[in-house]
């Protein structure tokens, strides 16, 4: 047998409690202020559209619909990116943003066998098992730093420096995932001069664009990186941006030197998708591509979006507020500083399991909650348990 998925595990105890009051903070999708994963009206109406049109389903191209691939590249680079204006970035739409990582990494075994892989300590739990199924060896660099609640810059700084030319380096674009804690701009500047001079190969994962600050602000550190000398690899997912996560929309990015390099850069990925999945499918394709390209349906969108990260920004700042009321001299301010869907809350394993026990809410061992799992009606009774198991 195989080992159980950790977060899965916590998804079956949760569903098999009986307590009505129970709350599920382990999950890793945004739920609406009535506790439901939404369905966008910019994707209700896209759908309709794509319906309406009722088009046969061939297979897609190996990269995907050309119009996604143009949309997709625009919303990570933006409209006026030198890179993309030259023909130097190359586009596919892929199975969400796993597909993008797995293609990539696929790619990258062939082209740098002997490199190994760098991914933050702690990171996405899926980013090490990935990058090991394509045969890399997984090592970790400093990143958080629960002392301060922040990012052990020194530490990710002196480990940049340390690795070997060609080392693959994994950075969360934006709204980190477990700890919600980010690079300040003048970090990412210090981090892109290390990785270029030390000539490692950054591969950014962006899977929550527009979730942090915004849908341009949240893709700085691609824009910044891709202004700079050397090869970029960018996972993009419309998972959460679009709460499609069961149609699998992504798309991987390749920053090239040249046009030429492009074109043979996207022959190889294409044998990668060829030899795995062949063609992307239809549907999830058709919608985002359908919203991104009507003034409309876009502008209902990013609205939609700020709604959503609006509303992650309420119940971050409301837990910080209710649990300080109800424990004087606790400061989880850093949990309002925070971006992204989930937070490192600082709970202690042990206050984790009491939560679960005692009260029918459910976090991740590591302390890491879903803020977006938390809305106006339970809001009041997890502040509760934890203030309970925190004092
Ligand atoms: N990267 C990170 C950091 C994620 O959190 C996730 C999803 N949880 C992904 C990639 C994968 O996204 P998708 O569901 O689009 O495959």
């Amino acid at each position: 047998m195989a080992p159980r998925d950790p977060i899965l595990g916590l998804n079956e105890l949760f569903n098999a409690d009986k307590n009505p009051a129970k709350v599920n903070l382990g999950v890793g999708v945004y739920y609406d202020d009535t506790g439901k994963v939404p369905l966008l009206e910019c994707v209700r109406l896209a759908e309709r559209q794509v319906l309406e049109q009722a088009s046969p389903r061939n297979y897609l191209p190996i990269d995907g619909l050309p119009a996604y691939d143009r949309m997709a590249q625009t919303l990570v680079f933006g409209a006026d990116n030198s890179a993309a204006n030259e023909g130097r970035v190359v586009t596919l739409q892929t199975l969400g943003g796993t597909g993008a990582l797995k293609v990539g990494a696929d790619f990258l075994r062939r082209i740098v066998p002997g490199a190994q892989v760098w991914i933050s300590n702690p990171s996405w739990e899926n980013h090490r098992a990935l990058f090991e199924s394509a045969g890399f060896t997984v090592n970790t660099y400093p990143y958080y730093d629960p002392s301060t609640h922040g990012v052990d810059f020194p530490g990710m700084m002196k480990a940049l420096n340390e690795m070997p030319a060609h080392s693959i380096v994994v950075l969360h674009a934006c709204c980190h995932n477990p700890t919600g804690v980010d690079l300040t701009t003048q970090q990412w500047d210090e981090v892109i001069a290390a990785v270029r001079k030390r000539a490692l190969i950054p591969f950014l994962d962006i899977a929550y664009q527009g979730f942090g600050e915004g849908l341009d602000a949240d893709a700085l550190a691609v824009r910044r990186f891709a202004g700079s000398e050397g090869p970029l690899f960018v996972s993009s997912s419309f998972s959460k941006s679009f709460s499609l996560y069961g149609e699998r929309v992504g798309a991987l990015s390749v920053v090239t030197a040249s046009s030429d390099e492009a074109a043979r850069v996207l022959s190889q990925l294409k044998r990668v998708v060829r030899t795995n999945y062949s063609n992307p499918p239809t549907h999830g394709g058709r919608i985002v591509t359908s919203v991104l390209t009507s003034p409309d349906l876009r502008a209902l969108w990013e609205q939609e979006l700020g709604q959503m990260r609006e509303r992650i920004r309420t119940m971050r700042n409301q837990l910080v507020e209710k649990i300080h009321a109800r424990v004087p001299g606790t400061d989880l301010s850093f949990v309002a500083r925070q971006r992204g869907m989930f937070s490192y809350s600082g709970l202690s394993k042990e206050a984790v399991r009491r939560l679960r026990e005692e009260f029918s809410v459910y976090a991740v061992d590591t302390g890491r909650i879903c803020v977006a799992a938390l809305n106006s009606r339970n809001i009041d009774y997890v502040a509760d348990a934890i203030a309970q198991v925190i004092r």
